[in-house]
């Protein structure tokens, strides 16, 4: 079997290569790399996919979301509601900004932060929630939303593993994921759902006077050159990666469903499977796949992590720590092991199996049944 990549970018670039290729002499052409037409371009394209009024480039997705806390006037001491099942980025932002990570169980089947589990931290020093769209679905966005509206929060959504995505409210109203809290982030980083050749970010809002303050923020603070009204970062996406995406979001349509092809494929072929459970697909959401990602109910993870490895297979855990006992956002002890279960199961007996947009009948073949005969060796 040739060899086998959780995520296949090589393959992916080939098709594209021509237009890519092409965008990326355009830049070189007019040597604008720092807020060239192409960035004013995509950041524009993005917009209009997303049906959000603006979309503010920035130079990852880590920073897409420290930005937004800043923008948001978030104070020290103030608490920032988060899932425990998630990137550190989106604690590591928190943290940064001196503000306090509250964590909170996630979903069972979804993984992502459970609305029900919200309200019973909020206290009097709660700003903001920031739900996380795992995997490529959307968190139960119109139960946080309503939880955000009574008790006057922000939502800032992270939105790095799932762009795309739509979330359907129960009067049928549908919204892309990142774009129905005060502010969205994502990530470009190469091996997202809309990666560019490097790091990448983008921050999405729909207010005129925030996303004037994302901008400054972004930009050092200044509105006016050497002017500087606030203090704030320096955080730019490149022109040249936004030329690259600009092409690769005419796609992003074409990928979702190449992905969801994919995680069909795996579905159908572990259906009679009774030792793991497929992924759960919410009533609410599309699934963009970012991950494909199995819950074991029998067998031990890294043993089969190791049987696959030794068949070439590549495979991932996302996330073997969880983030409320790392040391970083655990320093006093407040969470303890036993806390959040779920997350804790999850981080033990769950595996992601190789997902992109290049699909390959005999490689998932293989992939699948050597997951099936992992499970014949018990
Ligand atoms: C990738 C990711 C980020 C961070 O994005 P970077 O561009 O790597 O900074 C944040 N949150 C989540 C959930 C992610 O998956």
């Amino acid at each position: 079997m040739e060899d086998i990549k959780m995520v296949d970018l090589s393959g992916q670039y080939k098709k594209i290569k021509q237009e890519v290729d092409t965008a990326i002499a355009g830049v070189l052409d007019n040597t604008a790399f720092i807020k060239g037409p192409q960035l004013l371009a995509f950041e524009k394209n993005l917009a209009n996919y997303l049906g959000v009024k603006h979309v503010v480039g920035c130079a990852n997705g880590t920073d897409a979301l420290q930005i937004a806390m800043m923008a948001l006037d978030l104070q020290p001491g103030d608490e920032v509601i988060t899932p425990a099942c998630t990137y550190a980025a989106t604690a590591e932002v928190v943290a940064l900004l001196k503000l306090t990570p509250i964590f909170v169980e996630v979903d069972e089947q979804t993984f992502t932060i459970n609305p029900k589990e919200i309200e019973k931290v909020i206290t009097a020093k709660t700003k903001a929630i920031v739900p996380v769209h795992l995997y490529g679905q959307c968190a139960d966005m119109e139960a946080i939303l309503a939880i955000a509206a009574k008790h006057n929060l922000f939502v800032i959504e992270d939105t790095a593993q799932a762009i795309g995505a739509d979330f359907t409210f129960s009067n049928g109203e549908k919204k892309k994921a990142g774009t129905m809290g005060q502010i969205g982030c994502t990530s470009f980083f190469p091996s997202k759902n809309l990666g560019c050749f490097g790091d990448g970010g983008a921050i999405f809002c729909n207010d005129d006077a925030l996303t004037e303050k994302l901008k400054m923020i972004a930009n050092h603070g200044q509105r006016i050159q050497y002017h500087f009204d606030l203090v704030g970062v320096n955080s730019r996406l490149d022109t040249l990666q936004a030329a690259i995406l600009d092409v690769k979001l005419k796609y992003l349509d074409e990928y979702a469903a190449a992905r969801n092809r994919v995680a069909d494929f795996y579905d159908s072929a572990f259906s009679d499977l009774n030792e793991v459970t497929t992924p759960f697909r919410a009533p609410f959401s599309t699934h963009v796949f970012h991950q494909y990602t199995l819950k074991l109910n029998k067998g031990n993870r890294d043993e089969l992590r190791e049987f696959l490895k030794k068949k070439g297979i590549p495979s991932m855990v996302y996330y073997p720590n969880p983030i409320h006992l790392e040391k970083a956002y655990n320093p006093n002890g407040t969470w303890k092991k036993g806390d959040f279960p779920y997350t804790e199961w999850h981080s033990l007996n769950s595996i992601s199996l190789p997902i992109h947009t290049e699909f390959d009948e005999k490689v998932f073949s293989y992939i699948a049944e050597n997951v099936k005969e992992y499970f014949k060796t018990l």
